[in-house]
């Protein structure tokens, strides 16, 4: 070891799903929506102008904060903005979660969330999952330095319901409770309506899944203005350029077209439930998700074996050789055509 590496930040690195290109691929190991974005989003991408490039974007990422607060019926003030839910997340972590008390998450969850703390070297206890991959509520109920989870949580797609993300949130008033709804938007219900009521909840979400813009990166929190004030006092110590022009313009148009947003989502929910069918008959078992994936193990063949099948055959989807989750395979729903691809191949391959 050279004498400076003992100065070096050393950190094990989270591992995105691999970003295969090829033309002949179906890709179900992201999350990603297989629709496009929004039409007004495309066709405002085609006429920007280059020149603007020249010029900063605006800091305070105004004109989308105002949007998503108009959209959610609440003040520019309870309005964070981030390149995805991902920096967003970074700066929660680095914003609240500074006790010497350890935060709480479950034990199967978003696997970025120990790699954050171990980072910023804030202490993390893992709350285990019921058999039933159920967050259990009671087990946040013990003295911490702040809660994360997702809901649905990743990789199960399980929903805690809002009854539950209330109570938990109501038991640790001395405690910030990050919501991360990445996958809400799927069909399960937002802890939003809670954030006029608890001034230590904050909800986080994103326009990677459902708004098809995972490309852009644009994730947003929304609570208490003095939750938001705290944020972006970290975010302007740590880089006030955060957005770029691209995406605050994008970022507006796509939230114009619930239409368009509302059809994509259905869509997705419809595929997912017949997925679930075809996967059902085929010997998989998995919970209900709320998500665009499902989390499901097969009765006869280990995950592995499916996982290395599939990825010969070009179509991908995630597998995480982790304790507990190592038989199952995270499927993200494509489009209709492409799951009916993919459920043809388990068909012939598991016969
Ligand atoms: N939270 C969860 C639970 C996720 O699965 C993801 C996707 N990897 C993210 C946050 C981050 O997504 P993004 O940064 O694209 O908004």
């Amino acid at each position: 070891m050279r004498p400076w590496e003992k100065n070096v930040r050393k950190v094990v690195p989270y591992v995105p799903g691999e970003q295969p290109n090829e033309t002949d691929m179906i890709k179900l190991n992201t999350n990603e929506n297989p629709y496009p974005p929004a039409p007004k989003v495309q066709e405002l991408l085609k006429n920007m102008d280059a020149d603007q490039m020249r010029l900063y974007p605006d800091p305070t990422v105004g004109k989308l904060v105002g949007a998503l607060a108009q959209h959610y019926g609440v003040k520019k003030e309870q309005v964070f903005v981030g390149v995805g839910s991902d920096d967003v997340l970074a700066m929660v972590f680095m914003t609240f979660f500074n006790s010497e008390k350890p935060i709480l998450f479950p034990d199967i969850t978003y696997s970025f969330y120990d790699v954050w703390a171990d980072m910023l070297r804030i202490p993390y206890e893992c709350q285990p999952l019921n058999e039933a991959f159920q967050i259990v509520k009671e087990d946040y109920y013990k003295e911490n330095g702040g809660i994360i989870f997702p809901n649905p949580n990743a990789p199960t797609g399980a929903e805690l319901p809002l009854q539950d993300v209330e109570d938990i949130v109501r038991h640790n008033p001395d405690s910030i409770v990050v919501v991360d709804e990445a996958y809400v938007d799927f069909g399960a219900q937002s802890a939003l309506p809670l954030i006029e009521k608890y001034d230590n909840l904050l909800v986080v979400q994103t326009f990677s899944k459902s708004r098809s813009m995972a490309g852009m990166r644009i994730g947003y929190a929304l609570g208490n203005e003095v939750l938001i004030k705290y944020l972006n006092d970290v975010k302007y110590s740590f880089n006030s350029y955060t957005m770029n022009r691209t995406s605050i313009e994008l970022g507006v148009a796509a939230l114009e077209d619930q239409a368009y947003f509302e059809k994509t989502v259905r869509k997705i929910q419809e595929t997912r439930e017949w997925t679930a069918e075809e996967l059902k008959k085929l010997g998989f078992s998995f919970h209900p998700s709320k998500a665009n994936f499902i989390f499901a193990r097969h009765a006869r063949v280990h995950a592995k074996e499916i996982f290395a099948a599939l990825r010969e055959a070009h179509i991908y989807v995630r597998y995480f050789n982790k304790p507990r989750i190592d038989d199952y395979l995270r499927i993200t729903i494509g489009t209709q055509e492409e799951m009916e691809k993919f459920v043809a191949f388990l068909r012939e391959y598991l016969k």
